[in-house]
């Protein structure tokens, strides 16, 4: 490949209303460019990156034994009602109208649609267990899409969905998928972790999520000292039940007016920032205050304006009126975090306060979501209610650690939710008919583009883990019209990589070679080689790694030794 035929186009400004550094060097880099909220283009850079991620998803999940299939994008109505998920899930799912005025959803995941292919086509335990897989097009409308692809509306994802007549057979394919994920996140060269998790509205008895850890990561992660157990921070346990942490005199003590951060106010109240709460903020003057208590998800309209009860009822408030009421500035609220300091104004009905926040975990209320110990009959035990926090014993004893993750991947055993609710049977051993149970394996293939760069990147750009870069090296000629030699050369060269396997491209544009080597590291190519009319003349090529600081001379058989 010859960039001058390739559609590179990198920018140096950085775009203003990109927030994370993946989002915006994927835009510099020019791999992404967006259509719309959370649609986006994959430009021909980009998609040799996405299509690296992909072919190694379909390796280990064809090792694995799981069988490639594709489900439609465009499914209809009828077949998400039979689960009640046409109604249940909520405000993701996008609905759509065909001519006949005939209903459909564009798919946010595929059970219904994978269930009702095996309805079809299995009938015996014999052609059981088998494992389906696709890596196509999902789209779930985000309230807030943000971050580029790594929440998106439309993205590419790996789901697969395995049937079994035994739920000991489940297990074992639970375990065999999870293996598989940490072979892809290996391959990868991801610094991750497998976690516990919430089956959230999948459902389910069991689910782990594998996380690529990194500081900008939505989710918060919990790891233990005494053990390898770590858990998204909403799953956690923390052993047994604490003292709740935030008695009335300590309450009291929150002085008017007064900055604090969330983090502070969360303490003082008595609830932990966790994924699902990242922000508390209190105004209380006339008897009438605001609380703040934000869903990671979503957006700031989920945030409640309220009053003290039986002072005022609460409803529901827009974002500039709880910006007015907190005294801040428009676009305070985005992006959330637990450090953004909130202005606490709080000298009365504090301890009334507490019972509101308290009572917030009621079923309805905007605390839906926050975990209880599982040692803890629910709902009752509402002063015991608590989220794991940093230096919390774990179960095994150990201190429990917070880090933060972007969920990459999610491993469920669904049980027999969807086959129940579909009808569907296979006849066992004795000609009886059962409801095999199921598995579900998901992998955010486009957003692990996202959490990769993320992890890996310095001032110049992206680093890619070689297993991903869209070319393993570049080769960069130097005045590439000036003398004909220089760009024979380098094709040879480039010949001679590519008949070794590797994976180069050569950079004949005949840019500059400050502004030629700024966009090869730009976009982030693990190793760069030099051709220049000088180095040929000593015999050598000025070879870089991506992460060195320094280039050295390497002759022909050197170079092609340390990169074949
Ligand atoms: P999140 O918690 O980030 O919203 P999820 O738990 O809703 O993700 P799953 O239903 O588990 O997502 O889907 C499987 C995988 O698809 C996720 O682990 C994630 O990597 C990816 N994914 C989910 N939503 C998006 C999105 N909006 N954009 C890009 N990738 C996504
Ligand atoms: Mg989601
Ligand atoms: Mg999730
Ligand atoms: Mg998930």
């Amino acid at each position: 490949m010859r960039l001058s035929r390739f559609h590179l186009h990198t920018t140096k400004e950085t775009p203003a209303d990109a927030e994370l550094v993946s989002h915006k060097l994927m835009l510099r880099a020019g791999m992404i460019r967006k259509l719309a909220a959370g649609l986006y283009t994959w430009s021909p850079l980009g998609l040799r990156v996405l299509r690296k991620v992909e072919r190694i998803v379909r390796e280990e999940m064809d090792r694995a034994g799981a069988i490639e299939l594709q489900l439609p994008t465009i499914q209809p109505r009828e077949l998400w009602e039979e689960t009640g998920r046409w109604e249940k899930f909520g405000g993701q799912l996008l609905k759509i109208r065909d001519r006949k005025e005939a209903e459909y959803c564009f798919s946010p995941t595929a059970e219904e649609a994978i269930t009702d292919y095996a309805r079809q086509e299995l009938s015996s335990y014999k052609q059981l267990p088998v494992n389906f897989y696709q890596i196509h097009t999902k789209f779930r409308d985000e309230i807030r899409p943000r971050f580029g692809v790594m929440r998106a509306r439309e993205f590419l994802m790996k789901d697969a969905y395995s049937f079994h007549v035994n739920d000991a057979d489940l297990v074992r394919e639970y375990e065999n998928m999870k293996a598989a994920y940490t072979r892809i996140f290996t391959r990868l060269g991801l610094q991750f972790r497998a976690v516990q998790a919430d089956s959230g509205a999948i459902g389910g008895d069991a689910s782990q999520e594998f996380h690529v850890l990194a500081d900008s990561g939505e989710d918060a992660i919990a790891f233990s000292t005494g053990s390898d157990y770590a858990a998204n921070v909403e799953a956690a346990v923390a052993a047994g039940p604490g003292p709740r942490p935030a008695p009335a005199e300590e309450l009291r003590r929150v002085q008017t007016p007064t900055q604090k951060t969330c983090e502070e106010v969360a303490a003082l109240l008595g609830i932990p920032l966790s994924r699902t709460v990242k922000s508390v903020a209190v105004i209380a003057g006339d008897g009438s205050f605001v609380l703040a208590l934000v869903r990671g998800d979503h957006a700031v309209n989920e945030i409640k304006l309220g009053k003290v009860p039986g002072v005022g009822e609460y409803r529901m408030a827009g974002e500039a009126e709880i910006l007015e009421h907190l005294g801040c500035e428009p676009g305070f609220l985005g992006p959330l975090g637990p450090r953004k300091p909130v202005r606490v104004v709080a000298d009365r009905e504090v301890a009334a306060l507490a019972d509101f926040v308290i009572g917030a975990n009621e079923p309805g209320f905007h605390l839906t979501g926050v975990n209880w110990g599982r040692d803890l009959p629910e709902p009752d035990a509402v002063a015991d209610i608590r989220n794991v926090v940093e230096g919390d014993r774990a179960i095994d004893g150990g201190r429990i650690r917070l880090a933060r993750g972007i969920e990459v991947g999610h491993v469920f055993q669904l049980g027999r939710k969807y086959s129940q609710a579909m009808g569907f049977t296979v006849l066992d051993e004795n000609g009886k008919a059962v409801v095999p149970t199921m598995g579900c394996y998901g992998i955010g293939v486009s957003r692990i583009v996202a959490a990769a760069i993320e992890q890996n990147h310095d001032q110049a750009g992206i680093i890619w883990p070689e297993p991903m870069a869209p070319w393993t090296v570049a080769i960069c000629v130097i005045n590439p019209k000036k003398d004909p030699k220089v760009d024979e050369a380098a094709e040879s060269l480039l010949q001679e990589l590519k008949t070794a396997g590797v994976d180069a491209v050569l950079d004949d544009r005949g840019l500059r070679p400050g502004a030629m080597f700024a966009d090869i590291e730009l976009i982030g190519i693990p190793h760069r080689v030099v051709v220049s009319e000088r180095g040929l003349a000593a015999g050598t090529f000025e070879y870089r790694a991506r992460r060195a600081s320094e280039s050295e001379a390497l002759d022909r058989a050197q170079l092609l030794q340390h990169l074949g």
